[in-house]
């Protein structure tokens, strides 16, 4: 399964995160340091995002 890297934004620490595509869809992203949920997935994976700037 792919490693999805992540970066909370609350704390700026840095975790990876081992699931699948369908997980990944589904599953809620909380930094596993500080329980934010504000995180940013890092380019690791080729996955095509929808991510948008505002
Ligand atoms: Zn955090």
């Amino acid at each position: 399964m792919p490693t999805y890297e992540y970066r909370c934004e609350k704390c700026g620490k840095a975790f990876s995160l081992i699931m699948s595509i369908r997980e990944r869809e589904t599953a809620k992203i909380v930094c596993p340091y500080c329980g934010a949920d504000d995180v940013t997935q890092l380019l690791s994976a080729c996955i095509t995002k929808t991510s948008r700037k505002s």
